[in-house]
């Protein structure tokens, strides 16, 4: 692979003119989209509006005038399409931990005479996390967490399971569950499924009807560069909706909430899964930032996130410097999320070198280097930019300088 290749699959990209809407900071190279995305150019208008003249001047009639009570839904509407969901099962709200014990709740109620809510040893903590409160809340009697290897689902999954837990794609080491076979295989012992999309909304298709996956989670600040501490979203498949309830029963949720009912009625649909008054300002930013989807194939976002990928893997093993890095990602493109993980004893070391040179990829611990591909913004340019750079600053050894040790609060 010589650069002469690489502009020509620049040239040949069809969704290169799709850069045009971020504004992307000069002299960086933003392989981190998997962990914030970029902001896109219509966002910083609509916030300038939500801001001076919806809340400043219209101040409490936007809540009717500019439909600020719908946001959830709008928004739930506009991620739908991405992640193969039909009207009216997906709304936007809170984090996707809070939205987690909702619907871990909701699900085990579906699944009352078992126990188990069974997920993976490398899932994302927050999303164990929430499985542990809810355990301790509940007690074992009522929740217990079981964790297993990712290659051991498909064996767990037995008669005692309530709930599987499953994120699509692993959050270092990018590798993709297949949703359709595992949502199939649990229904078969009744087994209720609840997907985290954290990595995947957006990165790739992903099709819960056709899955016919039964609750999903996912993230507004990833893929979907609805800006630091955007809202998340939550999918319920309609056969659900009809009696579930979940705990967190604010008035938001509620049938008619400016009843002012003493009484807790849900609203009979997905805007049940509401809590208390939406962020407004942070769920604008997200709704200008899904505009830019409008005109997107996701199979166009496929095809290019794993040519991006699959070109970084070639650049770092053309460098015979580079070979200390260990790809703990899959291989084969069609097995991964949108990302590439890479061991290394010096990753955290090398990360801040990286970012120092304009180069922005994270550190996971314990020793994982982490590059995010987001065929929205990335070009194959960044890509083999961002190797050189790379090959200098192992060649070099510049990255064990004592300034590259130094670990800051969030990594
Ligand atoms: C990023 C991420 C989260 C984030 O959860 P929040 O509660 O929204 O902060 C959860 N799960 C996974 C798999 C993630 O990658």
């Amino acid at each position: 692979m010589n650069f002469d290749e690489i502009i020509a699959l620049d040239k040949a990209d069809p969704l290169a003119k799709k850069r045009l809407e971020f504004d992307l900071p000069a002299n960086t190279i933003y392989l981190d989209g998997n962990s914030l995305g970029a902001l896109p150019k219509s966002v910083k208008s609509r916030v300038a509006e939500v801001v001076c003249q919806q809340w400043g001047n219209d101040l409490i009639k936007s809540w009717n005038s500019h439909s600020w009570i719908d946001l959830p839904i709008k928004v739930g509407e506009k991620i739908a399409p991405i992640i193969g969901a039909a009207q009216g099962q997906v709304i936007c709200c809170d984090s996707i931990s809070v939205n987690l014990f909702k619907l871990l709740c909701s699900a085990l109620t579906l699944n009352s005479e078992r126990t188990v809510v069974l997920s993976t040893t490398d899932n994302f903590p927050t999303d164990l996390y929430m499985v542990q409160g809810l355990s301790d809340l509940l007690g074992p009697d009522l929740c217990q967490l079981q964790m297993v290897e990712e290659q051991d689902i498909q064996q767990n999954l037995t008669e005692s399971v309530a709930v599987l837990l499953l994120t699509q794609v692993n959050f270092r080491t990018g590798r993709l569950l297949d949703m359709a076979k595992l949502t199939q295989l649990a229904h078969e012992k009744g087994i209720i499924v609840i997907w985290d999309l954290a990595h995947s909304a957006g990165a790739l298709p992903v099709e819960l009807d056709t899955c016919e996956a039964d609750f999903a989670v996912g993230c507004g600040y990833k893929y979907l560069n609805g800006g630091p501490g955007s809202p998340a979203f939550l999918y319920v498949a309609k056969r659900h909706q009809q009696g579930l309830k979940q705990p967190l029963s604010g008035w938001m949720g509620h049938a008619k909430p400016f009843a002012f009912d003493a009484k807790y009625a849900p609203a009979p649909n997905i805007n049940q899964f509401q809590c208390g008054t939406p962020s407004v300002i942070s769920m604008s930013a997200l709704d200008a930032a899904l505009d830019v989807w409008q005109d997107v194939d996701m199979l166009q976002i496929r095809n290019k996130s794993e040519a991006l990928a699959d070109a970084f893997i070639k650049l770092i093993q053309m460098n015979d410097c580079l070979q200390d890095l260990v790809l703990c990602s899959p291989e084969i493109a069609q097995q991964r999320g949108s990302q590439l993980a890479f061991s290394h004893n010096d990753a955290f070391a090398i990360c801040q070198a990286l970012i120092e040179k304009g180069v922005i990829a994270d550190f996971r611990a314990p020793n994982i280097l982490r590059f995010g591909f987001t065929p929205l913004y990335t070009s194959f340019e960044d890509i083999w930019l961002a190797v050189t750079i790379l090959v200098n600053i192992v060649e070099s050894e510049e990255y064990k300088e004592p300034r590259f040790n130094i670990t800051q609060k969030v990594t």
